[in-house]
């Protein structure tokens, strides 16, 4: 059982990743951005107070992200670590995650900026399924048209290269604090650097694996 904090820029192949160590190691996955996405779509007033801070272009407060965070780790069964994404974002939320659980690793996801560029310029989605292609690796078979369902492929408008050069800098500067914070909290820090394009995901997942097991986590 490991509980793990997965960092890495948006674009790097978390979600893909984090998909992959949950079914080879019984982790459970908790990205924060999907549990406020889920939340916003129910009619509570949990998720009236979430989508009144996201439609408003602000993060949600650090005192209600920590009950959710709390709701969801009391929610793992007995025996199951976790793999933390989008969590902690700030010094104060690390700080309040020690006292919820224990992390034991974290997994670090180091992608140059150029390789983020041309994925995520290159990423298509489906209007009517939500689908995800990408014009240089994963093309639909017809151009502009979903392999699955014939709906219309489009790209999101903040999936550009300037657009995104402002997201990876946030993440710089969100993320290098809180790795010298875990640093000398002396928590593990697994990095995974890539230095292509494409690498097959399962190449990454068997890497992160390999060095847990190293580190007798796994
Ligand atoms: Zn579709």
């Amino acid at each position: 059982m490991v509980n793990a904090i997965i960092f890495g820029a948006p674009g790097s192949g978390k979600g893909t990743y984090s998909a992959l160590l949950k079914n080879k190691l019984n982790l459970n996955v908790i990205s924060m951005g999907d549990i406020f996405r889920e939340l916003m779509k129910e009619d509570t007033s949990l998720g009236k107070t979430v989508k009144s801070y996201v439609r408003a272009g602000l993060l949600v407060p650090d005192e209600i992200t920590l009950d959710i965070l709390k709701q969801q780790i009391a929610k793992i069964p007995k025996g199951y670590g976790f793999i933390l994404d989008g969590f902690p974002r700030n010094l104060a939320q690390a700080q309040a995650l020690e006292s919820i659980a224990k992390i034991d690793v974290i997994l670090q996801l180091v992608v140059p900026d150029w390789i983020i560029i041309e994925r995520v310029s290159g990423r298509r989605l489906c209007r009517n399924c939500g689908a995800v292609y990408n014009l240089q690796f994963l093309k639909p078979k017809v151009d502009g048209v979903c392999d699955k369902c014939g709906g219309q492929l489009y790209q999101r408008p903040d999936d550009n290269a300037e657009v995104i050069k402002i997201r990876l800098e946030l993440y710089e500067c969100e993320t290098s604090s809180l790795i010298s914070y875990f640093k000398t909290r002396h928590v593990p820090i697994i990095i995974h650097t890539s230095d292509r394009l494409q690498i097959p995901p399962e190449t990454v997942v068997d890497y992160f694996v390999a060095e847990l097991k190293k580190l007798h986590l796994v």
